[in-house]
Order: structure tokens, then C-alpha cells, then sequence
């Protein structure tokens, strides 16, 4: 039963991607060993935007930021909720060919998180966090670190979002990671790199595709003479 509702939650995501043509991940449920895990996605679509992802039950939860997480805690940044992608998106690196979501992918932070979303006295499942619109959570990246709230608001429907530093020990409006760490925390690469490398890569293996498809072609014609 779980498996199949955790499956549809997958659902939209598929229906988006043609996957004989993107290098994404297939939609599947997976989870990570502590079952946590947050990725900040640096998503150079036609509009420049943070892909901040939350592993919940399998899947990851996703808000696009547009300008990205600012650790200033005056500073309030729109998050707009997307659809779920699977958990191997967490380590997706890459280029987007034509279509949806076009563009290059960094993987710009991640790390583990930590829910410390309270009330009274209590902590408050992630999963009842989520449906209540109001998220905190102790981030442990490499770039992002402290305590960060994710707040619905009622504002143009539901999947409007804001993402916000709280102000702890962490919290530092002088820093910008956005403008001042802009590379790759899985390979150290900018965007421009990746999407140099990726599309040697891409055209490398349609390179080899198209020679396959002429050996085949070949051997199809020898053996057909042989006959
Ligand atoms: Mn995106």
C-alpha cells in the first residue's frame, strides 16, 4: 500500500520527462541511510533558480527559489513548491536537453537535515509539517548551516512558499554563498564547466550511437549477402 502511494507521489514527476532524452533520474522510491538528506540545486533553466529538495518518506520535496537561500534572517526569499522528484535527484548533475526543465544542473550544497519543528513541547512529524505549511528544519550542508523555516502563505494558491534563515549562531547577512561559492560541492565544476563536459559527453554518445547503428546496418547487409 505504502509502496504504491509512495509511486503515484512519483507520478507527475514522470509525466514531465521523456527519459529517452533526458540523462535525469528515473522516478523511483529510494532512501537514504539516515533518511534525511537536503539537496540545494543550482538550476540554470530559462530562468535561473535554486532547487531546494528535503528527503521526506523516499522522495524528495521540492521548492524552486528563485534567488537562491540568503543566510541574512531579515531576508525573505519566494520558494515555489514543484512536484516530488525521486531520491536519486539528490546527486544529479548535468544538462537538460530541450523540454522540460532545460538547462544546467549543479549540485551547489547538501548535506543532512534535521527537523526541530516544535510544539508544545513536542516535536512535530516532518510529514505534519509539511501538510500544515510550516517547516523548520537544522540544515548540515557544506555551504547552508542552522536553522531554516519554509512557511506556506495564501498568496496566488498553495504552492507559494517562503524560505527564511532563522536568526541563530549560524544566521550572517554579510555572507552571500549564492554569489561568493558558485560551484559544485560534488565536483567542484561552475555551471559553464558542466555544461561544457556534459555536452562533449552527450554528443560523444550519440557519436557512438550513430556508428553502432551503422555496424548494425552493416552486419545486417554482409549477412543478408552471405544468405
Ligand atoms: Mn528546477
Amino acid at each position: 500500500m505504502i509502496a504504491k502511494k509512495k509511486t503515484k507521489q512519483l507520478e507527475p514527476y514522470k509525466k514531465k520527462r521523456d527519459f529517452t532524452k533526458t540523462p535525469e533520474p528515473k522516478p523511483k522510491v529510494k532512501k537514504s541511510k539516515t533518511g534525511h538528506i537536503f539537496v540545494v540545486q543550482k538550476h540554470n533553466a530559462s530562468h535561473l533558480h535554486y532547487d531546494f529538495r528535503l528527503e521526506i518518506n523516499g522522495v524528495l520535496v521540492s521548492w524552486a527559489i528563485p534567488k537562491g537561500p540568503s543566510l541574512d534572517p531579515s531576508v525573505k526569499r519566494l520558494a515555489i513548491q514543484t512536484e516530488d522528484h525521486p531520491f536519486d535527484y539528490a546527486h544529479f548533475e548535468g544538462v537538460i536537453p530541450e523540454g522540460y526543465g532545460a538547462g544546467t544542473v549543479m549540485v551547489w550544497d547538501t548535506g543532512t537535515y534535521e527537523n526541530i519543528k516544535m510544539h508544545n513541547g513536542k516535536l512535530v512529524p516532518i510529514e505534519e509539517s509539511l501538510k500544515n505549511g510550516q517547516i523548520e528544519v537544522f540544515l548540515n550542508g557544506k555551504k547552508l548551516k542552522g536553522g531554516f523555516v519554509l512557511i506556506r502563505t495564501n498568496f496566488g494558491g498553495k504552492q507559494t512558499w517562503l524560505f527564511k534563515k532563522i536568526d541563530d549562531e549560524y544566521a550572517d547577512a554579510r555572507r552571500n554563498p549564492v554569489k561568493t561559492q558558485d560551484k559544485s560541492v560534488l565536483t567542484n565544476r561552475t555551471t559553464a564547466q558542466i555544461a561544457k563536459e556534459d555536452s562533449k559527453k552527450e554528443s560523444l554518445m550519440s557519436k557512438l550511437v550513430h556508428k553502432f547503428s551503422h555496424e548494425i546496418e552493416n552486419i545486417k547487409e554482409k549477412g543478408l549477402h552471405k544468405r
